[in-house]
């Protein structure tokens, strides 16, 4: 007998909780006939309503269902690599308590394994239902993500995602503090089959992530997964050696035949302002990957578990 692992990290997500139990479980015959047994992980990612107390009444009723939570909020990608660490499944997969990952779909994708695939990835094609300023930002995002990363990182890629065993090892074996799961999924590598479903929208509750909040985490993304920022202060000091020696060249001409070797500061003004505008914002790129390494460097632990069952 097999075991399947379902992780599910929540946030103040007590209304959701039985919600996502009862849409989970009506799979269950599914994996029965296939010799599966489904273990339910709640990561409990320091909500502070009734979360826990739901698992723990799903518990007294089901012994499958556990509970993994953490001793304060550690944000959604510490509680999927808590999970991970927890999980005990031949199999496991990453949802969303809010059934935005729809478990009507966890059939279909435990199938592709059995043809051989070590992991069963998730697109949304859709973004209906979402403010159109985040879509296109989150469309830039990943067109921009595809130049500067050699990593593969899909656009709409949800973090639902079956994995085998051997994958979730792998994806253990990089402990790195600054975690962007979309990335490291796809740098592990291994056969992944991808499936696409339309957007769902939230079944209770609010999302937790805010606009800004989205716009860091895709600046975290790009800092753990391409190096290319820092080499924007070496171009753009190559351009401006150009820009500047042609403007010499052109200058010492000038005088040369029209005599004339000084005129208009506010030109200049603009230039310094222009080129000390550019030195800041490198020196601020460089800061970005000297702040992430220094919290790398600090070796903490990613999450800090308070209660287990
Ligand atoms: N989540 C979490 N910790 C956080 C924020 C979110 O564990 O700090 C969980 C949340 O409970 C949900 C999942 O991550 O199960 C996705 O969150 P949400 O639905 O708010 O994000 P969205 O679907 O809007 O991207
Ligand atoms: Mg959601």
């Amino acid at each position: 007998m097999s075991c399947l692992t379902v992780i599910v990290p929540c946030y103040n997500e007590e209304e959701n909780v039985p919600l996502f139990y009862r849409e989970l479980m009506e799979n269950q015959d599914f994996f029965a006939e296939r010799g599966v047994e489904l273990e339910l992980l709640y990561v409990d990612d320091g909500s502070g309503d009734g979360t826990v107390a739901a698992v723990r009444r799903l518990r007294e009723e089901d012994g499958r269902v556990h509970l993994l939570s953490l001793s304060r909020n550690f944000g959604k990608e510490a509680a999927m690599y808590a999970g991970l660490e927890h999980a005990g499944g031949d199999y496991v997969v990453v949802m969303d308590v809010d059934l935005q990952d729809p478990p009507s779909l966890l059939p279909e994708m435990f199938s592709w394994l059995e043809e051989g695939y070590d992991s069963v990835a998730t697109r949304r094609v859709s973004r209906k239902g979402e403010p159109p300023v985040r879509s296109l930002f989150a469309r830039m995002f990943y067109r921009l993500m595809k130049k500067i990363s050699r990593t593969e990182i899909m656009d709409g890629a949800r973090d639902y995602r079956l994995m085998t065993r051997q994958m979730v090892d792998a994806i253990l074996s990089m402990p790195e503090y600054n975690r962007f799961s979309k990335g490291i999924f796809g740098w592990v590598g291994f056969r992944t089959k991808w499936l696409e479903f339309e957007n769902v929208e939230r079944a209770k509750g609010e999302s937790k992530w805010s606009f800004w909040k989205l716009f860091l985490y895709s600046l975290d993304g790009i800092a753990a997964f391409s190096t290319v920022p820092l080499m924007l202060a070496s171009v753009m000091g190559v351009f401006f050696c150009v820009v500047a020696f042609l403007m010499i060249v052109f200058i010492i001409v000038r005088k040369l035949l029209f005599g004339d070797p000084v005129s208009g500061w506010p030109s200049l003004v603009c230039i310094i302002l222009m080129t000390s505008g550019v030195q800041f914002f490198c020196t601020g790129i460089l800061g970005q990957y000297l702040a992430k390494t220094y919290m790398e460097v600090k070796r903490r632990p990613i999450y800090l578990v308070r209660e287990k069952f």
